[in-house]
């Protein structure tokens, strides 16, 4: 459901990806890990076309995101086109990302009723199961600065899923919360790993969290795939020194 094909993604002079190439199949669930600065978010910031290709193309079902072959030539996707693959994807950040000035239930329609041609009452009936889902049926009416970081967190995963997303990215979704509420929030993301079918790519540093809800784990270094396996291997038994050094430092 989401191919990599000889993906680079320059800053500048400085190449943080580089002759990437991976694929994720529909419903899977995909930890990337590896050391600071090796181009985790950059993959997931890619996907949401929050950032521009710099070579390569992605593939969403088969479909170009940003680029495609037209004639031989590497040809951009018409803005058009690619809103229309983006409203299948939905992300988590780690910094929540709410609309400041709207409630929590403008937050989670927006997209429905704008993006999708929900009416507003289908989309408040989704919202409040998804509120209540989330662990936050009462706060339909209040402004994300009202609320606690894991309660955000828990509203941003609501909106995410309000889009029926066939995938979910989600970037560091826990580093910015308060330790106490990490594991509630991971709970919350237990629950819809094994009540959907949703296509995930996660990125995270909750080791645990990785072994328990991903099908694989991709170790990354340099921009690299170094290493792709079962989280059982990956964590008992790595085949690569990166990724021996790499979690005997974390775990
Ligand atoms: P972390 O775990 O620290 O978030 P990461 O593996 O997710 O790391 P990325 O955030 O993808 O790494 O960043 C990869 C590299 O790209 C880093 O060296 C970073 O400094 C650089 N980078 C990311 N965004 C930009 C930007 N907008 N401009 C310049 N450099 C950037």
């Amino acid at each position: 459901v989401i191919e990599f094909r000889d993906v680079e993604k320059h800053f500048g002079d400085k190449t943080v990806l580089k002759d990437l190439n991976f694929s994720v199949e529909r419903g899977e669930r995909v930890t990337l890990i590896g050391p600071s600065g090796s181009g985790k978010t950059t993959i997931l910031r890619l996907v949401m076309t929050l950032e521009e290709l710099s070579a390569g193309y992605i593939y969403i079902d088969g479909q170009p995101l940003a680029y495609e072959q037209r004639n031989g030539k590497r040809m951009p996707v018409s803005s058009r086109e690619q809103k229309k693959i983006r409203t299948r994807i939905g992300m988590v950040f780690q910094q929540f990302n709410l609309f400041p000035n709207m409630t929590v239930m403008q937050n989670i329609t927006e997209a429905p009723i704008h993006v999708l041609g929900k009416s507003k009452d289908e989309a408040t009936a989704r919202a409040r199961e998804l509120l209540e889902q989330v662990g936050v049926p009462d706060k339909a009416d209040a402004h994300p600065t009202q609320l606690s970081g894991g309660q955000q967190q828990r509203v941003a995963i609501a909106r995410a899923l309000a889009m029926d997303p066939e995938i979910l990215l989600l970037d560091e979704v826990t580093s910015a919360l308060d330790p106490e509420v990490v594991g509630d929030v991971l709970q919350v993301l237990r629950d819809v790993a094994e009540n959907t079918n949703v296509t995930m790519l996660i990125v995270t540093h909750e080791m645990s969290f990785a072994r328990d809800v991903s099908h694989r784990v991709m170790m990354f270094d340099g921009g690299k795939v170094v290493e792709s396996n079962d989280p059982e291997t990956i964590f008992t038994n790595p085949s690569n020194e990166r990724t021996r050094q790499f979690l005997s430092a974390v775990l």
